[in-house]
């Protein structure tokens, strides 16, 4: 599927993809559908991050309002999207589902349906006792209510992200693995290519989906892109011998039922900010952010990157960050595996069989970025999705391929116009 980067030449594309997630893959795929000549560019493995670490959570539900019309077009991607890879993906559409235990979670939801539903949503929220038909096993001690969207579903993301990868590939998209670009080219004000691992590559057009790494690659270039890392942890759980509804429940805890009934589970609303140089530089413009969601993450020192206003680019070389392999927040899953059990009673010795972390990029105003860049022609970004990038995949890949092919796109994104942060 994909090669390793390993010789020095100078070749020609149509685009250059610089990063092998979710955004970055469903971009190569959508632009080696319409003929393009694609090379992906991935500095580790093929969803080596964020993309494969998700928790498969594909949500419309509670969306900011300039996600919304993007994320409603990615759910009908989602709808065919087996079908068009000709995979299985684990896809299932059966909602998700906020549980809500005080009057303010509970007003907030009745505040939130009439929103929901001017975008053509299934959403409502329901009584306990519906609460108990759609979810069986559990408790629903203490509950107000919750608010359900039917529409929204899951899908196993490494399944996801091999299927693109083929797909991709059998467009003949090039997808280059262990190869880091360390820098874009540019000619008069407009991309011109990249010098990755592997030498020079020219092409017309570059696709910056770099994920956490993003800021670094965007810096030289005078693109002003202040995203911060927050490390997300979940966990894997033995098979359970209940069968949930195949939705995703944020309670205390928020988990998906996986086929084969294992649960992916983690702490509901919990992150940790790890704070590092980008925190001094960027922190100011997170302050209105922080406060709105106050309560919900903490601080924890981060991992030492190079100090990249000289323009340095060794961190994307040095093994160590080939792919970004944080330590999970054990207590936390600990918790949410207790959080669990109180919830749902018969799965008082549901032991946790694995756990994992990753960095999500977090942009100030939590809405990706998501367009051509102001300063330099040809250069589009698709980063900065703020946790919320699993989702957003499709339609991403889709508007990221209309802009390169036809130079404008039918979705509404001008409010994730890079320059929004120029300073
Ligand atoms: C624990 C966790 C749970 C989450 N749950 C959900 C969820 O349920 N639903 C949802 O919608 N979203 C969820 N998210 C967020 C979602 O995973 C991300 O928003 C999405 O995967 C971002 O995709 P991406 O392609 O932008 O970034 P990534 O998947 O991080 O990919 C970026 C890639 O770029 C590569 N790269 C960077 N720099 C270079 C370079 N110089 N050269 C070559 N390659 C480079 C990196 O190696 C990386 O593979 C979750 C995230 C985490 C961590």
């Amino acid at each position: 599927m994909a090669t390793r980067g390993n010789q020095d030449s100078v070749d020609k594309v149509d685009v250059v993809v610089i990063g092998g997630g979710i955004i970055g893959m469903a971009t190569a795929w959508n632009l080696a559908k319409r003929n393009k000549r694609v090379k992906l560019f991935e500095k580790g493995r093929v969803a080596g991050e964020q993309s494969s670490r998700n928790w498969g959570s594909i949500r419309s539900q509670r969306r900011p309002p300039a996600e919304f019309p993007l994320m409603l077009e990615s759910v009908r991607i989602w709808e065919t999207l087996e079908s068009e890879l000709n995979a299985d993906l684990d896809w299932r559409q059966e909602g998700h589902i906020r549980l809500c235990y005080d009057d303010k979670l509970l007003e907030w939801a009745d505040t939130w349906v009439p929103i929901g539903r001017e975008h053509g949503l299934d959403t409502r929220v329901l009584a306990p006792s519906e609460c108990r038909k759609l979810l069986p096993h559990y408790s629903a001690k203490g509950l107000l209510g919750a608010l359900y969207t039917s529409t929204d579903g899951c899908a196993e993301p490494k399944k996801v992200m091999t299927a693109l990868a083929r797909s991709a590939s059998q467009f003949s998209a090039q997808i280059i693995e262990h190869c880091a670009v360390l820098e874009i080219l540019t000619k008069n004000g407009m991309a011109s290519g990249v010098i990755s691992e592997q030498g020079e590559t020219r092409a017309d057009a570059i696709i910056v989906c770099g994920g956490v790494w993003t800021s670094r690659l965007l810096k030289p270039l005078g693109v002003h892109h202040p995203s911060l890392w927050v490390r997300a942890s979940a966990a894997r759980t033995e098979p359970l011998n209940i069968d949930l509804r195949k939705l995703v429940s944020w309670g205390q805890c928020a988990f998906r039922q996986r086929p084969d009934k294992s649960l992916t589970l983690a702490v509901a609303e919990h992150g940790c900010h790890d704070v590092m140089l980008d925190s001094f530089r960027y922190g100011a413009s997170y302050l209105n952010l922080a406060w709105q969601n106050r309560g919900l993450f903490r601080f924890s020192l981060g991992k030492p990157l190079s100090d990249d206003l000289k323009g340095r680019f060794e961190d994307f070389a040095r093994e160590e960050n080939r792919m970004l392999d944080p330590v999970p927040d054990h207590a936390a899953l600990e918790r949410a595996r207790k959080s669990f059990a109180i919830e749902y009673p018969d799965a008082q010795s549901l032991h946790l069989t694995r756990s994992w972390a990753g960095w999500i990029d977090y942009m100030p105003d939590g809405i990706p970025v998501l367009g051509e860049s102001s300063n330099i022609s040809g250069l589009f970004i698709g980063a900065g999705f703020s946790g919320g990038g699993f989702g957003m995949g499709p339609i991403s890949g889709k508007i990221l391929s209309d802009l390169v092919c036809d130079g404008q796109t039918p979705h509404p994104i001008q409010q994730l116009d890079p320059s929004r942060f120029q300073v």
